[in-house]
This record gives C-alpha cells, sequence and structure tokens, in this order.
C-alpha cells in the first residue's frame, strides 16, 4: 500500500471491525418482486420500486423508441444544449399531475435537494430541518451556508418554538421536512407545519421522495394528502422510487422554479436527465392519471401485510405507508434476524446505528404493488418461522 493512502485501509478495517461495513450484494435479474440476489432467488422487500414501473412493458416500449429517435445522450447540461422537448414536456405534465404551476427536473432527487435549497437561503438565514431529515437535505442545507436550526422530528410545538427564538436573527426562514419518513414509514404533519409556518411567513419546503407515486389521490404526493396545493412554496420529488426511474423534480410556485432554472447549480453544471430516462418518466405519469390500480393495490398490500404481522405479535412501528418496520432493538438481533430470512428465501433489509438511534434496529419490509397474495403469505410464514426460532414472538 502506498504510505500516503494507507489510511483508507486503516479506514475500511475500521468498519469491518466495528460490524459497520457495508457487503454489497448483485442482482443478476430485473428488478420486481422477485429478484435474484448474489445467485439466489429470492423474494425482494428492498426496492423503493413501489409500482413495479421499473420493470414495466409500457416503460421499456416508450424508452425503446424515444432511443429511436433522440439518441441516448443529452449532450450537454440543461442551460446550454441539453434541453430537449421531452424535458419540456416532462415538466409540463408533471406540473399538470401535481396541480402546481411549474416544475423544473433534475438528474436525481439527491441533485434536486442540491439545487434547491442554496437557491432559497444563503449564509444570512436559517433552516428549519427535522431531525430526521434525508442525508441529501442536510447537504443541501450545509451547502448553502445557511444556519441549520434542527427540530425535534414531527413536533409542530418545537418547530414554532425555534422559529420564535430565531425569527429576528436572519434575513428568511426556511422550514424543511421529509414527507414519508424512509426509516419508519411515518408522515410529517404537513397540515400543522403549514399552519406554523405560515403564521409566521417562514418559507415551507418538503421533500417528498418515498411518496411521489404513493401518498395522496392516485399518488400525487403528500400536498395533495393533505389538499396543500399552492401553500407549500416548493416540493422536492424523486422519479427514482416510485416511478421506477431515475430523476429528480422540483415542483411549486413559477417564481421559485424560474429562478432555480437560472441558480441551481446541478441544473447549470451537470448534464441533463437522457431521453430515455425522460421518456421513462413520462410513461410513469401517463399511467399513473390512467389509472389508480398500481397505487391501491400498493396500499392493500401494505395494509395486509401490517395486519397479519401484527396478529403474528410483531411491533411495527409509527408507520402510515406502506413502508413496514419491523422493530427488533438490538442491532445484533437485526442482522441475524435478515440473515435467517434470506436463508428461507426473503430478502429484507436489517437497519441499525448509525441509520436509526441505538437501541431502534429494525427489519424493514418495502412493500410494492407486484407481490401477490401467495408472495406476501410466503414472507409472513418465514417472519412467523425466523421469529419462534430468534424468540422474537
Ligand atoms: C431517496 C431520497 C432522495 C434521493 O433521491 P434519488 O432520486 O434516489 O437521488 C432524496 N430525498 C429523500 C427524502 C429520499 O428518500
Amino acid at each position: 500500500m502506498i504510505n500516503r493512502l494507507s489510511w483508507a485501509e486503516d479506514e475500511i478495517q475500521s468498519l469491518k471491525d466495528n460490524g459497520l461495513y457495508n457487503q454489497i450484494r448483485t442482482i443478476s435479474s430485473p428488478q420486481g418482486a422477485w429478484l435474484v440476489v448474489d445467485d439466489k432467488k429470492v423474494l425482494n422487500f428492498c426496492s423503493n420500486n413501489y409500482l413495479g414501473l421499473a420493470n414495466h412493458p409500457k416503460m421499456i416500449a416508450a424508452v425503446k423508441k424515444v432511443v429511436d429517435a433522440y439518441g441516448v445522450g443529452p449532450g450537454a447540461v440543461r442551460s446550454i444544449a441539453g434541453t430537449m422537448e421531452v424535458h419540456l414536456e416532462l415538466e409540463k405534465r408533471l406540473a399538470e399531475f401535481k396541480g402546481v404551476e411549474a416544475v423544473v427536473s433534475f438528474q436525481s432527487g439527491f441533485t434536486a435537494n442540491l439545487a434547491t435549497i442554496p437557491c432559497l437561503v444563503g449564509k444570512e438565514d436559517g433552516i428549519l430541518s427535522d431531525e430526521l431529515n434525508h442525508a441529501s437535505i442536510i447537504d443541501g442545507c450545509r451547502l448553502s451556508g445557511g444556519t441549520i436550526i434542527r427540530f425535534n422530528h414531527a413536533d409542530v410545538n418545537d418547530l414554532e418554538a425555534k422559529i420564535l427564538e430565531n425569527q429576528g436573527n436572519y434575513r428568511r426562514l426556511l422550514a424543511i421536512t421529509d414527507g414519508v419518513f424512509s426509516m419508519d414509514g411515518d408522515l410529517a404533519p404537513l397540515d400543522k407545519i403549514y399552519d406554523v409556518t405560515s403564521k409566521y411567513d417562514v418559507m415551507l419546503m418538503v421533500d417528498d421522495a418515498h411518496g411521489e407515486g404513493v401518498v395522496g389521490k392516485g399518488g400525487r404526493g403528500i400536498v395533495d394528502h393533505f389538499g396543500l396545493h399552492g401553500k407549500v412554496d416548493i416540493e422536492v420529488g424523486t422519479m427514482s422510487k416510485a416511478f421506477g426511474v431515475m430523476g429528480g423534480m422540483v415542483a411549486g410556485n413559477a417564481k421559485l422554479i424560474e429562478w432555480i432554472r437560472q441558480r441551481g447549480r446541478p441544473f447549470i453544471f451537470s448534464s441533463a436527465l437522457t431521453p430515455a430516462d425522460v421518456a421513462a418518466c413520462l410513461t410513469a405519469v401517463n399511467l399513473l392519471e390512467e389509472s389508480t390500480e398500481l397505487v391501491d393495490r400498493l396500499w392493500a398490500n401494505g395494509n395486509y401485510f401490517k395486519a397479519e404481522m401484527k396478529k403474528l405479535g410483531f411491533d411495527t412501528g409509527v408507520s402510515q405507508t406502506p413502508i413496514t418496520p419491523v422493530m427488533l432493538g438490538d442491532a445484533k438481533l437485526a442482522k441475524e434476524f435478515s440473515k435467517e430470512l434470506f436463508d428461507e428465501g426473503v430478502f429484507a433489509m436489517a437497519l441499525g446505528f448509525p441509520t436509526v438511534p441505538v437501541g431502534k434496529a429494525r427489519i424493514r419490509v418495502m412493500i410494492s404493488a407486484t407481490h401477490t397474495q401467495n408472495d406476501l403469505d410466503l414472507c409472513l410464514k418465514a417472519f412467523q418461522k425466523v421469529g419462534k426460532k430468534l424468540s422474537v414472538i
């Protein structure tokens, strides 16, 4: 090992010594209810592909068609020569779907946050951020140079107290929350958050990555769920989860969107989404608008699974969505549980510290519309067997 780089080996070894090293599994099948993982066929409860669109025939057909017409690469950033007709069409369709004034698309939800937050606030400003917000929100806040003021998770009283404490100290205040919190599957109390932020004229942003295509009417998102159209200033979302593709979106007030097109750094300094991604995202919007069948099935599957798990005696936490955490407490137990499930042919992730707080380790079961009744029952059987073996139930 070259001496000046030996620290990397030490860091990796230290992860391994502390049980924090991530063994990354390899998938050798399309995404779906069943996967081939490390050469083993297993039932998949790990993906964010909530509606099964990642491998939907209509999505694949749309991509093939657009590749023939437009090729594979965008060739440039959006602000130079990378804005193709399909990008504008997608943004228009997304704005209609979500019932907002305007939308701008990004390469990912992560870059959407890195673009948006520094456009809204700078070093003279304060950001009120839910303590459990996603890493890309935290990184966007740091990039902005604004002062980060954390409020207790989903705690509107604490948010109000922090606004009152900080009101006079900054040029502007911005409150940011995840819409659906992916570790627990709970929803931000966005209606109550809006009451507080509007009372003090604080800007409000929600990152609805896990709500897009899942919550609200036909998957229109958390703003639709709470009937807050035109009230939440800016909504960040992703097309990499329920939409089954890749890409981010920022939806909301037309002036803010126009400003982000001028100054959002990943918009001006990173190449546009590929035509194939855009065509697939457009098809996802069409499918969601045509029918609520997939969204309805996702919720029916989630509700069935959660109810049956409770009957078996498992603790599924505070989930209000198809994301089902199975609370186990001890990180070692969660890892062991996940391994036993895998041996039973069920692929579900164990989450421990630092992803979730110490003592709150769990298995997270990601339910999808593509799971059949038989798939769900197989999973329940495996949970029952492993739960008894490890004395959890
Ligand atoms: C997954 C996620 C993102 C990142 O989205 P990508 O499109 O995968 O980059 C951003 N915010 C939240 C809250 C997420 O859950």
